[in-house]
């Protein structure tokens, strides 16, 4: 019989009443409709106004500011025609959320009456305090301006709450003396620098009519839901987000019976609910199932350019978070809620293209013969083979450093996937001859109804933490809790950096008189001879790639983020954002700061939590249950039975030893190093490894407590009962 607490979670949810959601409209009815979309600016700005914004959106290039006024107008009365009271400019800061600074329409006339009012200066720039967020000591709190200026390419959206309707604008944040203190503008920075460099390289393929080119993501979210019942019995999970302590359940996953299994109704009401928010929002919601674990699911829009793809996997986790609590359940973003099931990502597919080339990552067909295809692929190998740490550093949070490596995620050792069909053409690449694509292949299934499939030319492999997949790059290591603009950021600026480099080999080649194919050849030579060791097909989880990859290949295993953190201040990364123009040295050092800070904070919160609920929640259950054993105890013995003690002296036992093992962790939490390099480590090698200890002594203990007595919500219950 579990304890009355957690008795009475889960008969307030057995008796949980069904959420209704309204009967969907049509998809032609829902779709964007709280967005002031182009089609929206269109109907409702002058044509010349509507010309010259449209240009900047599609065609990037400054904003005539002569039209702000107008779109601030138009926006205004959109916006207050669908109820909206106040507007917010919203941003990114470098923790990972999503921030936004509210302000009325309204403003006071000197007779005492109210009008609204929105101008061009307000809609453009914005003043919200630059030192409340976190900035690296960018900014120090006497030092406080900061401002957030409108993306134009991103649309203007409202947020529907029970409490008003808000115009939302998405904003850049930067600092009073210029530095970005956000993730949008390395965003945006960072496409820019792809976008020149890969234009520059259609030139020299002899393209003559090239569109911007523009990064794409489409980003596939996993999460838990837990209902909210048992999370507010867990101080844990509301505080942390995952669990510090739980033994595993008798059942896990290890039947595989979850992963695309029948969506419970009540999960699937609340997925209902989500797309037809995200609908409203522009949002292309396409995929939704289950995942592998009990009560973990994913969402997967379809991909966008990747700046408004990022704002909208902002507002994904901010409607999924909040649909959640509506419908009695809490959405856990957290990369490793629960200890022994698999945990969260957030697979980043990514690619680059634009309107006149279209996807410049698709290899067709015959991909040996698509010089075009083979040239970026090529480049992205080199990126992901000089900036492996880089790519490692991006994804480093204390969260997912719990799943990365874990047997269920790809480990932190940075490899690409191709493929055997491309793998096989650039290992012909690198051994200088090319002769051919293996082929797609019709696959039988035997049985006269059924229909042949098409067999894809390469497999998949889940184990690899950057896959090719068609006409994409997945990047699968992604936290799901992430932000993905630092990953993007760094995928952008690897691959402008290293087009770059291939540009200037083909160029020089092609200034000395040789023709365009075979001096593109010789630059893919020598980029797989010199980077085809980041080019990996097999089982990235096997112990034997582990070494294989470190010792022969010269890759890094950098396994927690108190190892990765410290690549942003090499000095090749430096020189890398510096060239490319996509952060100085100053935003980038910030970062580290920031990053290292948030690390820390995360793990120390966490040992902060185990001691508190070690000592309060568990000690004094496991104390309930030993009286009640030596009482017993005492009574056979006084009926003159020889009862059985070892129950009694081991539950003592491990009673004792959490006490001490309580002790060393507190000692160690408040005597940490000085320097943010030697708090890290500490953290990562003293706190985490001793927190550990304690959860094995309060796991075990579990198994033995009388249930009756165990304050905590179990992973049985917390995992199947819905
Ligand atoms: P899977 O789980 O099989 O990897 P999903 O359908 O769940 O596939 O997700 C694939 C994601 O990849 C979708 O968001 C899809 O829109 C995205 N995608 C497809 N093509 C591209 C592309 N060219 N650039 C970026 N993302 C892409
Ligand atoms: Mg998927």
């Amino acid at each position: 019989m579990p304890s009355t607490a957690r008795l009475g979670a889960i008969n307030t949810i057995l008796q949980r009443p069904a959420v209704s959601v309204a009967p969907p409209e049509s998809l032609q009815e829902l779709w964007a409709k709280d967005v002031f979309s182009l089609t929206a600016m269109k109907s409702a700005l002058p044509k010349a106004v509507f010309k010259s914004l449209q240009r900047t959106i599609t065609g990037g290039g400054k904003l005539d500011t002569s039209v702000a006024d107008v779109v601030a107008q138009a926006m205004k009365d959109w916006a207050t025609s669908h109820g909206a009271l106040y507007y917010a400019h919203v941003f990114y800061p470098l923790t990972n959320l999503t921030a936004e600074k509210h302000d009325g329409f309204i403003a006071p006339q000197s007779d005492g009456t109210v009008i609204s009012e929105f101008t061009g200066k307000l809609l453009v720039q914005g003043e919200p305090d630059g030192s409340s967020f976190p900035n690296g000591g960018i900014r120090s709190t006497f030092e406080a301006r900061g401002y957030t200026a409108w993306d134009v390419t991103s649309p203007a959206y409202l947020m529907d709450t029970p409490n008003g309707v808000t115009l939302c604008i998405p904003t850049v944040f930067v600092s009073w003396t210029g530095e970005a203190l956000d993730k949008k503008t390395p965003l945006l920075r960072s496409n820019a620098a792809m976008n020149e460099q890969a234009q520059r390289l259609l030139r020299l393929l002899g393209e003559t009519e090239i569109a911007p080119v523009n990064s794409s993501c489409g980003a596939e979210q996993e999460y838990f839901l837990v209902d909210s019942a048992f999370t507010a019995l867990r101080p844990d999970l509301q505080l942390a987000g995952r669990t510090l302590f739980g033994a595993p359940p008798a059942k896990g996953q290890q039947f595989d019976d979850h992963y695309f299994g029948a969506i419970p109704e009540r999960v699937q009401v609340f997925m209902q609910d989500v797309e037809q928010q995200l609908y409203r929002l522009g949002i292309p919601a396409k995929t939704r199932h289950n995942e592998v674990a009990p009560g973990q699911f994913e969402i997967a829009p379809f991909h966008e350019a990747a700046n408004v793809a990022t704002d909208h996997q902002q507002l994904i986790m901010t409607v999924l978070k909040a649909t959640a609590k509506k419908h009695g359940f809490t959405c856990l973003l957290h990369e490793k809620p629960f200890a022994g099931v698999n945990g969260s990502g957030k697979h980043v597919n990514w690619s680059i293209g634009n309107a006149t080339q279209g996807n410049l990552l698709d290899p067709g067909t015959t991909p040996h013969e698509n010089l075009q295809f083979l040239l970026f692929c090529g480049a992205v190998i080199r990126g992901v083979h000089r900036y492996g740490p880089l790519m490692r550093a991006a994804i480093a949070t204390a969260s997912n450093d719990h799943r990365l490596g874990a047997n269920e995620a790809p480990p932190a050792i940075i490899s690409v996937y191709l493929g055997s069909q491309l793998e096989d053409v650039f290992g012909q690449i690198r051994s200088g001859k090319l002769e051919g694509s293996a082929k797609a292949a019709l696959m039988s299934l035997g049985v006269d109804t059924l229909p042949d499939l098409n067999k894809d030319p390469g497999d998949r492999n889940r184990t690899s933490p950057f896959a090719f997949t068609g006409n994409r790059f997945e990047f699968r290591a992604v936290g799901s809790g992430q932000s993905v603009a630092g990953p993007l950021v760094v995928l952008n600026t690897i691959l402008a950096d290293s087009i770059q480099w291939i540009a200037d080999q083909l160029e020089a080649q092609l200034a000395n008189g040789s023709p365009l194919e075979e001096a593109a050849f010789a630059v893919l030579k020598q980029t797989m001879e010199e980077h085809g060791a980041v080019v990996f097909g097999g089982d990235g989880y096997s112990a034997e790639w582990h070494r294989v990859a470190v010792e022969e290949r010269g890759l890094e295993n950098l396994r927690t983020s108190a190892d990765a953190l410290p690549v942003l201040q090499r000095p090749e990364i430096r020189e890398l954002f510096e060239r490319t123009g996509v952060l100085s040295p100053v935003e980038l050092e910030s970062r580290f700061e920031v990053y290292a800070e948030q690390y820390i904070l995360a793990i120390e919160v966490e040992a902060k939590l185990v001691l508190r609920m070690a000592r309060t929640q568990l000690y004094p259950a496991v104390m309930e249950f030993l009286e009640r054993l030596t009482r017993s105890l005492r009574d056979q013995q006084e009926l003159g039975l020889a009862p059985d003690r070892s129950l009694p002296s081991q539950v003592a036992g491990m009673n004792q030893q959490l006490i001490s093992q309580c002790a060393a962790l507190e000692n160690a939490l408040h005597a940490p190093p000085h320097g943010a390099h030697a708090h890290l480590r500490h953290c990562a090698d003293t706190l985490l490894p001793l927190m550990q200890e304690i959860r094995s002594a309060v796991d075990s203990l579990e198994a033995l407590v009388d249930d009756s007595l165990w304050p905590l919500p179990t992973y049985q219950e917390m995992l199947f009962v819905r």
